[in-house]
């Protein structure tokens, strides 16, 4: 930390807690615990950060009472939160993405102790790369790796023009690298996706696939690099021609990465086509050096899975119902217990589930007892029957975060929260002890009942 020019102090080394690049060189000038500049973020990143000034937030727990918010003491917060968890049968914790993994630590532990479902975001984003990562395996690098030998990127189903701003400056086509002294002019870059994006734009080469049809395309390239013979004349939109020519690139480069995004896992195919795609990077490797690497989007996304699978074996959607941890994504992940209308509570933690779940799914959270932690009155939120507020880790708390290679990096403090604004470890910490502490008392009231009979 040290003394800004003209005003402040400057934090310096601050990691950006938005998206899965994790940017970790951003210098953060600060008076009187007011954000005052941000140096070397994108415009989302800076604007997290600078937001912070004017977001009139909620500063206190929130009950509802006869319809409408009340607001309450962190005390009685806690003891509605207790009494909603440890009444239910099916609990659901969701959510986890853009919180630390010393969250994530407590959120098992609860979620353990409670026999319920505890679920992140991954589940509806690159919940379909876990599973093909678990069918065939990851060829993948850090992207300080991708930054210092790749000399062809590719970008397939992505667009971080829009999701990533700075993915590109950082790590793949821009900078300069230990083999790629010339940075951009040694480095040639593919995008192939639906429609011509962004990032598609910046490309040397653009290849449209139809939609729907990637699995289709990435596997006439796998046929074509395996010394096959392609008899058709057009797969998936894409010529003949040009498909021997993408795959003759992809097999002649030095290095080469393919980055994917939720245009392949979202999209027909879903996890089939991941497999795909590590099966094709797997194939080039007999022909040269390739990696690949999920662009994972919210900024601690990867994180909850691998805490999740360092605690329990599973990485997402894992089911403690059985007193063991069960993982079947498809049944345990959080919007099939929400629209078989299993869940019977549901807390939410660092997402946003309202504005984003099917309808049927929504509907039933609205029916049922619903506790959200976070910084901001979100949709969720004001669904809920508590409500509790809490710091931004990243900013307002230190944490640990890992970035989209699966690399872990320490998130810094930069400003203290507002006066009574607790961190969700500390309020996970607390719900956790007073389910511990019901479930105590419940024990010795079942023994005196046990002992009068
Ligand atoms: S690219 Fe992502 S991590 Fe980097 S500054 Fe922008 S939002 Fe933050």
């Amino acid at each position: 930390m040290k003394k800004a020019k003209g005003y402040g102090r400057m934090v310096t080394d601050v990691v950006c807690p938005f998206c899965g690049t994790l940017c970790d060189d951003l210098e953060v000038v600060v008076e009187d615990n007011k954000i005052k500049n941000v140096r070397h973020a994108c415009r989302i990143g800076s604007s997290k950060f600078l937001a912070m000034n004017e977001l009139k937030r909620p500063n206190r727990p929130m009950i509802r009472k006869d319809g409408s918010f009340e607001e309450v003491d962190m005390a009685a917060a806690i003891e509605e939160c207790g009494r909603i968890l440890s009444r239910s049968k099916r609990p659901l914790l969701y959510g986890w993405s853009s919180t630390g993994c010393e969250a994530h630590f407590v959120g098992i532990e609860l979620a353990e102790e409670l026999g319920g479902v505890i679920d992140s975001t991954s589940s509806v984003c690159h919940g379909p790369s876990v599973i093909a990562i678990q069918d065939v395996g990851y060829p993948s690098a850090t992207l300080g790796d991708v930054k210092n030998r790749a000399d062809l990127i590719i970008y397939w189903g992505a667009n971080p023009m829009h999701a990533h701003p700075r993915h590109l400056s950082r790590y793949s086509v821009f900078p300069r690298g230990y083999f790629r002294e010339r940075g951009q002019q040694d480095r040639e870059l593919i995008v192939v996706d639906v429609r011509k994006t962004d990032t598609a734009k910046l490309a040397n080469r653009f290849v449209q696939v139809r939609y729907g049809e990637d699995f289709e395309l990435l596997s006439a390239l796998r046929l074509v690099i395996n010394g096959k013979e392609l008899e058709a004349d057009e797969v998936a939109g894409v010529s003949k021609e040009d498909i021997l020519e993408l795959a003759d690139r992809m097999k002649t480069c030095q290095y080469g990465t393919l980055f994917f995004g939720m245009g392949l896992t979202q999209s027909y195919g879903t996890h089939r086509n991941i497999d795909a795609g590590i099966s094709l990077v797997r194939d080039l490797n007999h022909h040269t050096k390739f990696s690949i690497v999920a662009m994972r989007g919210h900024y601690n996304v990867t994180g909850i899975g691998e805490v999740l699978t360092w605690q329990t074996g599973y990485p997402f959607a894992v089911d403690f119902s059985r007193g063991y941890p069960r993982y079947n994504p498809g049944e345990t992940t959080a919007n099939d217990v929400l629209q078989r209308e299993e869940a019977d509570a549901a807390l939410i933690i660092a997402s946003d589930p309202v504005a984003h779940f099917p309808k049927k799914a929504v509907e039933h959270l609205a029916r049922i007892p619903m506790i959200t932690i976070g910084p901001h009155m979100i949709p969720t939120a004001q669904l809920s029957e508590v409500f509790i507020p809490s710091s931004i880790s990243g900013i307002e708390e230190a944490s640990t975060a890992y970035r989209m290679d699966t690399v872990p990096l320490k998130l810094r403090k930069v400003i203290e929260p507002p006066e009574g604004i607790y961190s969700d470890v500390e309020i996970l910490e607390m719900i956790l002890e007073n389910v511990r502490e019901r479930r105590v008392r419940q024990m010795e009231r079942e023994k005196k009942a046990g002992e009068g009979r």
